[in-house]
Formats: structure tokens, sequence, C-alpha cells
């Protein structure tokens, strides 16, 4: 990543936080992120506030949707009652829980592949970390990290169009 870059994204995170009292930019709003669309069937819980139920990193959308259409195979319906990076590594939990081992592992198995995917731009990475999964081009040191980027909520862009055709 250029120097310029580097220091436009600092500065994006700068005014994020002012403004916002938040350190990341939606997708669409990144110029590094994986813009990939959340599946609009993915159905989040509205006993906590949206922000607090979806902060899914840009990068990990499609591991999310690929997992979604699994859980609606074992599942049937179900919500979203979180969707977010913790540790390093997505973080899915859904309602009502399941403890069943199909579910619980095809659940672990999209928690083990995000800690190889950069959670900005999607590609995989050897590098993991308790802290973030980046890759080497967005992987930056202690302070030093990069804005990043949150998926738009599921069904967000078709009702973005619809606003505004
Ligand atoms: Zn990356």
């Amino acid at each position: 990543m250029t120097d310029e870059l580097t220091a436009e994204l600092q500065q994006m995170k700068a005014r994020e936080l002012a403004e916002y009292g938040r350190i990341f930019l939606f997708a669409g709003g990144h110029p590094e992120a994986l813009r990939d669309v959340a599946d609009p069937s993915i159905a989040l819980s509205t006993q906590r506030s949206p922000g607090q139920v979806w902060a899914l990193p840009a990068g990990w959308v499609r591991i999310v949707n690929e997992l979604h259409h699994d859980l609606l195979e074992l599942l049937g319906e179900y919500v979203v009652t979180r969707a977010d990076q913790k540790a390093g590594r997505l973080c899915y939990d859904i309602a009502p829980p399941s403890f069943s081992d199909a579910v619980q592992h095809r659940i672990a198995g999209a928690e083990d592949e995000s800690r190889h995917t950069c959670e900005l731009c999607g590609v995989n990475t050897s590098k993991t970390s308790i802290y973030a999964a980046r890759c080497t081009r967005h992987a930056t040191g202690a302070g030093h990290r990069i804005i990043g980027a949150i998926a738009r909520p599921p069904g967000e862009s078709e009702r973005l169009k619809a606003a505004d055709p």
C-alpha cells in the first residue's frame, strides 16, 4: 500500500472517530475493502441494537454467505444474534441456539476459515493473530493498523436501491 493511501486511511479513521465515535467504515466507503454483498435472506435479531448484532468485517462476507446457506439446510429458519470479529476470528451466534454436532461443526469451520482470511479484502493469509485477521498488505503494527470495514447489513443494498432507483 502506498504511503499516501495509508495516510488517507489514517485520516478517515480519525474523522470517523471524531464524528461518529467509531473506528470502522462501511465497506462501500473504504477503498481497500471487499464489497461482497451479504445474502439478503440472513435474518438479524431485533432483540439488541443493530450495531451490536451486525459488525461483520467486509472480507468475511463470502464465508458468512456460505455458512448461512448451509445453516438454512441444517436448521431451516434461524436468526443471527451476533456477527462480528472477536479475537481475530469470526463470531457467529444464532438463535435459537443449536447444540447439534453438525451445526456446531459447520460454525466452527467458518470461524476457523476466517482466521486465515483478511477481514478487509478477503484474501487468504497465513498470518494469524488474536487481534485481527489481516493479509500482509493490510497488516500493520500496533497503533498503526489501518481502519477496518464493516459489511453493509443484509438487505440494506436492496433497500438503498429501492429508495434511489
Ligand atoms: Zn487484505
